[in-house]
């Protein structure tokens, strides 16, 4: 797992700067993602949370240039080491998607061909981007089975014949098939009960420490995200509004949205307690809030200020980043 000091000291895997995201409607434009930067670095997890509709799987979307219109980017740069992924023309984004990265989707059994046998479509793609024969493609189609805990005599079965957990880690098998740097996983347990959730969510730690990749981690359920990830940023109507360590965030979160947040939901250790929930709903992002965009549900809001100036998003101290104006008033104060 990389540490403090190795985030450091290497170079980031991506690079991402001043990214907007809008999606041009008939009421106007909704701004999915404003002004969202962040690095991810090579075999680290990077988690991102926040509510539905808050931006992440947008941010993902805009980094593999899945993104259709009405989805357009607006400004940013998206690196991955030296490509500028929004300069990549058809023929090199087809080889960046595949060789750089795969993405694994909540929904396994959108993502998985009905009509294909789970081993043949791990061979498939490995022989679509590799040259490969078909017996040494189907042996390592195995194999990968294996490491993610399917027996290798499902290699022959349809995706139906599969229970939900099994075919999500098909799915997962699928994305290792050639050896991306980056897996993104967007919500790649929601569908599934606990239990599986847990073993997968091992299985996925594992995977990383074996085959050393990164992940961008995308869940709503934060305590989820602290089980996994080594970096945490937490998304708020666009925005990223509180970012750091994982576990510095969980033990102590700076913004009062973080901390609603993790209170929404049970941990996955840890004492039973009571769950609060966020009174409210996230903003229509045509026409924010203006101010800090939390303020309407903000218990803790300052009359006058939250409702009037946006909080930006300060350095408050080794990796933690925070928009919030009572941190901000809080170290001034120090
Ligand atoms: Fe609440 Fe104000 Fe902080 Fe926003 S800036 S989270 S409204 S205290």
């Amino acid at each position: 797992m990389p540490k403090s000091s190795q985030v450091d000291s290497q170079e980031p895997l991506i690079q991402i700067q001043n990214l907007n995201v809008e999606y041009r409607t008939v009421r106007g434009a909704v701004r999915a993602v404003e002004n969202v930067s962040f690095d991810l670095y090579p075999n680290e997890v990077f988690g991102l949370a926040g509510e539905s509709g808050c931006g992440k799987t947008t941010i993902a979307n805009a980094m593999t240039r899945l993104l259709k219109p009405p989805a357009y980017i607006t400004g940013g740069k998206l690196m991955f080491r030296d490509i500028d992924i929004l300069q990549l023309d058809a023929e090199r984004l087809r080889a960046f998607r595949w060789d750089q990265l795969a993405i694994v989707f909540q929904s396994a059994m959108n993502a998985l061909n009905p009509v294909l046998t789970i081993g043949n479509q791990i061979i498939d793609a490995m022989q679509a981007h590799q040259a490969i024969s078909y017996a040494e493609a189907r042996s390592h189609a195995k194999r990968l089975l294996r490491t993610v805990g399917i027996d290798v005599a499902r290699v022959d079965s349809y995706p139906h014949q599969l229970s939900g957990g099994m075919r999500q880690r098909a799915v997962i098998a699928i994305a290792l098939a050639l050896n991306p740097e980056l897996i993104i996983m967007d919500e790649p347990t929601t569908a599934l009960d606990v239990v599986v959730q847990k073993q997968i969510l091992q299985e996925i730690k594992d995977l990383r420490e074996q085959f050393g990749f990164s992940i961008l981690f995308i869940t709503h359920d934060l305590s989820l995200l602290v089980e996994i990830s080594d970096r945490i940023g937490i998304m708020y109507a666009g925005k990223f509004v509180e970012a750091g360590p994982a576990r510095e965030i969980f033990s102590d979160p700076k913004h009062p949205y973080t901390n609603r947040l993790m209170n929404s939901f049970p941990t996955v250790h840890g004492p039973r307690r009571e769950l609060l929930g966020i009174p409210g709903a996230p903003p229509d992002l045509i026409d924010p809030p203006a101010g800090c965009r939390f303020h309407p549900r903000c218990e803790l809001a300052i009359a006058g200020e939250c409702e009037r100036i946006v909080p930006p998003l300060i350095r408050i101290g080794g990796q933690r980043d925070v928009a919030c104006h009572l941190v901000k008033e809080a170290e001034a104060a120090s």
